[in-house]
């Protein structure tokens, strides 16, 4: 599986890039002739027969791998390569879309270098789950950003470490909207004030049940009971 640009595409032959070539070939030992699956990243599959440095579409795939709703994952930064984790895991359990946040306890702000690697990451894993679709990863924002950002959606959990919340699978009982958000802290948790300002512009808080997580596992934990709820 292999995701394409718009450019790649003329009618129904599809120019490979170098890369491409490089991982079909030599990464994954393909010859001239054998069938692979190209995407374009925003929900269309073909089965392509690979021809050296272009492929022919066979037939468009009808597979639908998706999540039935739109997915936001509000993600402080976390520091060193934590966030790597966070981007491949929440690709493969079905995220829409990722939005790093600054807060109070995480204000590193991450080099344009780091961004790319990030959609590399999350092109990558797309790929890796059979995902229809590359979700976006947004650019950085303030924490209040994050909450303005999201402002139009109507169900938005804010996961807390402490206090004893209601547990995520207790709010997601009859769920019924076309999204949803989900924030998740970084290592030294959310602070008092960015909880209250996350209740006033209404989000709900929520348990992810009653051990402290990594800020690396709590995404995952958190998208793995989602994808259960709306996939069950
Ligand atoms: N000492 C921090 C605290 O007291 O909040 C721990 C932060 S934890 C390492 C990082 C983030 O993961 C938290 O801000 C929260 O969003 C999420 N998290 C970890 N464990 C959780 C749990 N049991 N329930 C809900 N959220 C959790």
């Amino acid at each position: 599986r292999f995701v394409i640009s718009p450019q790649q595409k003329r009618a129904e032959q599809i120019q490979l890039t170098r890369e491409q070539q490089h991982y079909l070939y030599r990464v994954l030992r393909l010859q001239r002739g054998d069938r692979a699956i190209a995407l374009d990243g925003e929900g269309t599959a073909w089965i392509v027969q690979l021809q050296e440095d272009s492929a022919v579409i066979i037939e468009l795939l009808n597979v639908q791998t998706e999540l039935p709703i739109s997915v936001t994952l509000i993600a402080a930064l976390p520091k060193g390569n934590i966030f790597d984790e966070v981007v491949r895991s929440a690709t493969e359990l079905g995220v829409t879309t990722i939005l790093p946040t600054l807060s109070d306890r995480a204000l590193l702000k991450p080099s344009p270098q780091k961004l790319e690697r990030w959609r590399r990451i999350a092109k990558e894993a797309a790929e890796q789950s059979e995902r229809q679709i590359v979700p976006t990863l947004l650019d950085p924002v303030s924490f209040n950003d994050a909450l303005h950002l999201t402002a139009e959606t109507r169900d938005r959990y804010l996961c807390v470490a402490r206090g004893n919340p209601q547990h995520l699978l207790a709010s997601l009982q009859n769920f019924t909207s076309h999204s949803l958000v989900i924030a998740i802290g970084p290592e030294g948790g959310w602070t008092s004030l960015e909880v209250d300002r996350a209740i006033a512009s209404g989000f709900q808080t929520v348990s992810l049940g009653k051990r402290v997580l990594r800020a690396a596992t709590a995404p995952l934990a958190a998208l793995s009971l989602i994808a259960a709820v709306l996939e069950s």
